[in-house]
C-alpha cells in the first residue's frame, strides 16, 4: 500500500524503550477483549468495516467511531463518496493509504487526501462537509483503502470554531522498531522526542505501523491512555499472551506500560507485512449523547443540533454546489451522514 514508505528503516529514529514508574520492570498491557468489525455501507454506498463493533464507548473514550474504508478495488465509474452533511461536537480524522478523497467544508476548508495524508477536521460548534473521490479518480477506478476516526471533544471544546488541518504525507513522523522490522508512522501523539503532526484537543496517539512477518513491535504507552490495536490487514499476535488477531479485528487492552504486537510468520497474504492501527488517548469521562452526525453530552444538545441544522446555523453549502434538488437531510442510521 502506498501510504508513506521508507526503503531503509535504519536511517529512522528508534522507538524508545518502555519505562515503568518507580524503576520496576515495564509490564505489557494485557488483551482484555477482542472483537470483529461488522461490514457496512457508508455515504453513497462505499464499503466499510465498523472497527469499534462490540466495544463499549467507555473503553473507546475519547474515540467514538472508526470506519476502515475498503480495502476495495473499484472498476471505472464505481468510486463513491458522501453528499454534503453536517457535524457538531467532535473531530473527524480521515487517513488515506490508497486512493484519493477530496474534502470541502462550509468554512472554506478542504483539500485532497492521498498517499498517506490525513485530514483532521474539528467540527466544533458546527460544519457542513463533503467527502468524495475526484472526477478523474471516479472515471478510472482503482484501489481505495483508508479510515475515518471520530475523536470526541470535551464539553468545553464542543463549541469551538471549526478547524481544518491538512497533514500532508511528508509531515508524518517516522520511526523504526528496535530490530528494524517495523515502520511506525506517528500521525498524532509522542514517542520519546518524536511528535506526530496532528494537533489534538486532548492527549492522544494515532499510529499506522507496518510490521514484517515474524518481527515484533513494542511501543511505550502512557498509563493514563486507553489502548486499542486494530488490524488493517494481515495476521498479528497481540500482547505477551500472543492473542491471534486478523484483518478487521480489534484488541482492547488493560493497564500496563507497553504495547507488544508480533506479526505472524505466516501471513494470510503470503509475503505481505502486517498493517496495524494503534490508538490511545486520555479518556474524557463525560456523558456521550450521539445521534447520526452529532456527538454531544445530553439528549437536549442533540435535539438542539438538529434544530440548529434545520435553521442553517451549522453552515451553508458553497454556492457552486447549490442545486434545486440538493438533499441535506441528516440521516440517523448511518454514522458518517
Ligand atoms: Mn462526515
Amino acid at each position: 500500500m502506498p501510504a508513506v514508505t521508507v526503503d531503509d528503516l535504519s536511517v529512522l529514529p528508534k522507538v524508545p524503550a518502555p519505562v515503568a514508574a518507580g524503576g520496576t520492570v515495564p509490564r505489557a498491557r494485557p488483551v482484555v477483549q477482542v472483537e470483529t468489525a461488522a461490514h457496512g455501507l457508508e455515504g453513497e454506498g462505499f464499503p466499510v468495516r465498523r472497527a469499534f463493533t462490540g466495544v463499549d464507548l467507555a473503553d473507546l473514550d475519547p474515540f467514538v467511531h472508526l470506519d476502515q474504508i475498503g480495502e476495495i478495488d473499484y472498476g471505472p465509474g464505481e468510486p463513491k463518496g458522501t453528499p454534503w452533511h453536517p457535524h457538531r461536537g467532535f473531530e473527524t480524522v480521515t487517513y488515506m493509504m490508497d486512493g484519493v478523497l477530496r474534502h470541502e467544508d462550509s468554512t472554506g476548508g478542504g483539500g485532497v487526501i492521498r498517499d498517506g495524508g490525513t485530514q483532521w477536521m474539528t467540527a466544533g460548534k458546527g460544519i457542513l462537509h463533503i467527502e468524495t473521490p475526484p472526477e478523474d479518480v471516479v472515471a478510472a477506478g482503482g484501489v481505495f483503502h483508508g479510515l475515518q476516526l471520530w475523536v470526541n471533544l470535551a464539553s468545553k471544546d464542543k463549541w469551538l470554531d471549526p478547524r481544518y488541518q491538512d497533514l500532508t504525507p511528508d509531515a508524518v513522523a517516522l520511526l523504526s522498531s528496535d530490530d528494524g522490522g517495523a515502520l511506525v508512522r506517528l500521525i498524532a501523539g509522542d514517542l520519546g522526542d518524536v511528535r506526530g503532526p496532528g494537533t489534538t484537543h486532548s492527549p492522544m496517539s494515532m499510529i499506522h505501523a507496518t510490521i514484517a512477518p515474524g518481527a515484533r513491535l513494542v511501543l511505550p504507552w502512557p498509563q493514563d491512555f486507553n489502548a486499542l490495536v486494530y488490524v488493517l490487514a494481515g495476521n498479528a499476535l497481540v500482547g505477551a499472551e500472543q492473542r491471534p488477531l486478523e484483518t478487521g479485528q480489534i484488541a482492547v487492552h488493560g493497564p500496563g506500560d507497553l504495547l507488544q504486537v508480533d506479526a505472524a510468520q505466516q501471513q494470510a497474504r503470503a509475503g505481505h507485512p502486517l498493517e496495524l492501527l494503534v490508538l490511545g488517548g486520555r479518556p474524557l469521562r463525560e456523558p456521550v449523547a450521539w445521534m447520526g452526525p452529532f456527538v454531544m453530552n445530553t439528549k437536549a444538545e442533540i435535539a438542539q443540533a438538529f434544530d440548529d441544522f434545520e435553521a442553517g446555523k451549522l453552515g451553508q453549502i458553497p454556492p457552486e454546489y447549490e442545486t434545486p434538488d440538493a438533499d441535506l437531510e441528516p440521516t440517523t442510521d448511518s454514522p458518517l451522514d
